[in-house]
C-alpha cells in the first residue's frame, strides 16, 4: 500500500484517562486506577502515526508530570508533538468508569486544565502550513479560549489548503447544555470537509433518524458524513452517494478508542490520494475507492478493539495489511 509523507495535523485535547483496574463498578466505588494517554484528537495522532503516516499533535498540557507523560506516550508513537506547555493550569485528568450497566461514569478535572486555555496566538504558522489535513473534535470547542483557537486554526488550515475533518464526539458532561452543545458543535460544521458521527451524534445533531440525520448534517456545507456503526462498520453519505461498508469480523476486547482509530485510518488513506474534497465526494460513487478507503477504515477501527487501551491496541500497517489481505 502506498505510503503516505504528507502531514495530518490533528488539534485539541490531551488528558490523563485514569480507567479502573477493575470494570463494572461505579466510580465512587472504585479503589485502584491505571493511567492512560487519552484525548480523542490524540488518538487520531497517533493512529496515524502507528500506520507510518507523518502526524502532528497540537495542543496544551501543563508543566507538570503528566504533562511530561503523555509528550512521552505521544513521540513514542512517532507523533510529533507540538506541545505549549503551561505553568496557568495543570494537564486535564479524567477519571472514567464502565459501570456494569454498560454506561460511562465520567469525573473530569479541567476547571480550567491547561487543555482549555490554548490560545489561537499560540500556535505557530510552521504547524500547519505543510498540513494535507487538519483534524479536530468538539471537546475543545466546549470553552473559550481553546474554542475559537479550534476554529481560527481549522479556518488557517483551510486557507493553507489541508482537507478540514471534524469528529463531533458528543460529550454532553462537558457542556453547560445540550441545546447549547447542539448549537455550537453545528457552528463548527460549515468549515469542515468530512465529518465522522457515531448514529447516536447523527441523530442528537439532527434531530431526526440516523439516515435523515446524516443527509441533513451535509447541509451545513461538509461533503462527506461518515456514521460509525461499531461491528457494522460505517456508512458514507455525500449529496450524490449513500452507501453501507460492511465492519470486519474480529474479537473485540475493549472498544475504547474504536472511532479514533477508524478516523486516523480513513485520514491517513485519503492524505495519500492526494484529492481535493470535491475530488473525494466524486470518487465517493465509485466503489473501489469506497472499499480502499472506508475498508480500510474499518479495518483500522476493528483492530484497535483487540486490545486494552487506546493508544497501545493501535495496529501498525503490517497488521491492517495482513487482515485485508484475507
Ligand atoms: P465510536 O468509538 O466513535 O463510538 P464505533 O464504535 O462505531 O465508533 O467504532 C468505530 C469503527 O471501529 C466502526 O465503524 C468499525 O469500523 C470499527 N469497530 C468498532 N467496534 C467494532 C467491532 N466490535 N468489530 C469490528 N469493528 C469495529
Amino acid at each position: 500500500m502506498a505510503v503516505s509523507n504528507r502531514t495530518i495535523v490533528s488539534l485539541g485535547e490531551l488528558l490523563i484517562d485514569f480507567v479502573p483496574q477493575t470494570n463494572g463498578l461505579p466510580l465512587s466505588q472504585v479503589e485502584g486506577f491505571q493511567r492512560a494517554a487519552g484525548g480523542a484528537p490524540a488518538n487520531v495522532a497517533a493512529a496515524v502515526a502507528k500506520l507510518g503516516g507523518k502526524s502532528r499533535f497540537i495542543g496544551k498540557v501543563g508543566r507538570d508530570a503528566f504533562g511530561e507523560y503523555l509528550r512521552g506516550t505521544l513521540e513514542a508513537v512517532g507523533v510529533e508533538a507540538a506541545l505549549i506547555e503551561t505553568d496557568e493550569a495543570r494537564t486535564c485528568l479524567a477519571f472514567v468508569s464502565l459501570r456494569a450497566d454498560g454506561e460511562r461514569d465520567f469525573l473530569f478535572y479541567r476547571e480550567p486544565s491547561a487543555d482549555i486555555l490554548l490560545r489561537a496566538g499560540e500556535i505557530r504558522e510552521e504547524w500547519i502550513r505543510d498540513a494535507a489535513v487538519f483534524h479536530f473534535g468538539s471537546v475543545s470547542l466546549a470553552n473559550e479560549p481553546c474554542r475559537t483557537a479550534t476554529l481560527e486554526t481549522a479556518r488557517r488550515a483551510r486557507e493553507h489548503g489541508a482537507l478540514i475533518s471534524f469528529d463531533p464526539n458528543v460529550r454532553l458532561p462537558l457542556w453547560p447544555g445540550e441545546e447549547r452543545a447542539k448549537r455550537e458543535i453545528l457552528e463548527a460544521m460549515p468549515l469542515a470537509d468530512v465529518v465522522k458521527v457515531s448514529e447516536e451524534e447523527a441523530v442528537f445533531l439532527s434531530g431526526k433518524d440516523v439516515h435523515a440525520g446524516a443527509r441533513q448534517l451535509l447541509e451545513y456545507g461538509p461533503r462527506i458524513i461518515v456514521v460509525t456503526m461499531g461491528a457494522q462498520g460505517c456508512r458514507v453519505v455525500t449529496r450524490r452517494a449513500d452507501f453501507h461498508v460492511p465492519g470486519i469480523r474480529v474479537r473485540a476486547v475493549d472498544t475504547t478508542g474504536a472511532g479514533d482509530a477508524f478516523v486516523g485510518g480513513m485520514l491517513y488513506r485519503l492524505a495519500a490520494l492526494h484529492l481535493q474534497a470535491a475530488e473525494i465526494e466524486d470518487r465517493c460513487s465509485d466503489g473501489e475507492f469506497a472499499k480502499d478507503v472506508f475498508r480500510f477504515a474499518n479495518c483500522v477501527g476493528a483492530l484497535a478493539t483487540t486490545g486494552r487501551g487506546a493508544i497501545p491496541s493501535l495496529p501498525a500497517m503490517a497488521e491492517v495489511e495482513k487482515v485485508l489481505e484475507q
